[in-house]
C-alpha cells in the first residue's frame, strides 16, 4: 500500500493490534520515505500469515488443523475442549498480530508445544514426538529428561498451576 501523504510504497509496521472481536487488525505504519505514520485495518482472514512448511510449500493458516493436532495429543487426557479451543485461539491471535506475511510451520508447532507444556505433560510429549519427528530415540529421551528435571525442580507450582476447568470436564 502507498503512504497517504507522499505515495511512497515502502513502510514498516510499528504496532499491530487485534480488535476486541478479533475480526480486524489495526496496524500503525511508518512511511520509510517521509517517516509519517498512518493506520491500516485488515480483516483477520487477510492478516493471518501463510504457513511455510518444511519442504517449502505454503498454505493458508488453518485453525482447524491446530485443533485437530491438539485433540490428538490430548486424547484421554484431562484437558477440556474449552482449553483446546482457548489454545487454538491464542495461537491464531498471535499469528494474526505479527507483522510477517509468512510464518514457518515449526514456529506454530513450537507455540503449540509451549502451551501444552503448561497444561499436560503427556499431551506435550505426544505432540512433540509427532511434531518434531525426533531424529532418534536419544533426542526423545533427552526431551523426557528435561521434563522430569523440571518437574523435580517445581512440583508444587506445577500442581497448583492446573486450572480448575481443565480437570474432570
Ligand atoms: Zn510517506
Amino acid at each position: 500500500m502507498r503512504c497517504p501523504f507522499c505515495r511512497h510504497r515502502g513502510n514498516r509496521v510499528v504496532d499491530s493490534r487485534l480488535s476486541n472481536d478479533a475480526t480486524l487488525i489495526r496496524r500503525r505504519r511508518a512511511c520509510s520515505a517521509c517517516k509519517r505514520r498512518f493506520t491500516t485495518y485488515e480483516r483477520v482472514e487477510e492478516a493471518a500469515p501463510m504457513v511455510v512448511k518444511k519442504d517449502g510449500r505454503r498454505e493458508p493458516f488453518d485453525r482447524a488443523k491446530i485443533v485437530a493436532g491438539l485433540k490428538r495429543a490430548c486424547e484421554k487426557r484431562p484437558v477440556s475442549m474449552e482449553t483446546i479451543d482457548r489454545i487454538a485461539s491464542s495461537i491464531e491471535t498471535t499469528m494474526a498480530e505479527q507483522s510477517d506475511r509468512e510464518v514457518a510451520s515449526n514456529a506454530i508447532g513450537a507455540a503449540v508445544m509451549n502451551e501444552l507444556h503448561k497444561i499436560d505433560q503427556v499431551a506435550y510429549v505426544r505432540f512433540a514426538s509427532v511434531y518434531r519427528s525426533f531424529k532418534d530415540i536419544d533426542e526423545f529421551m533427552h526431551e523426557l529428561e528435561d521434563l522430569i528435571n523440571q518437574r523435580k525442580q517445581a512440583p508444587a507450582s506445577r500442581a497448583s498451576g492446573a486450572k480448575k476447568g481443565d480437570v474432570g470436564s
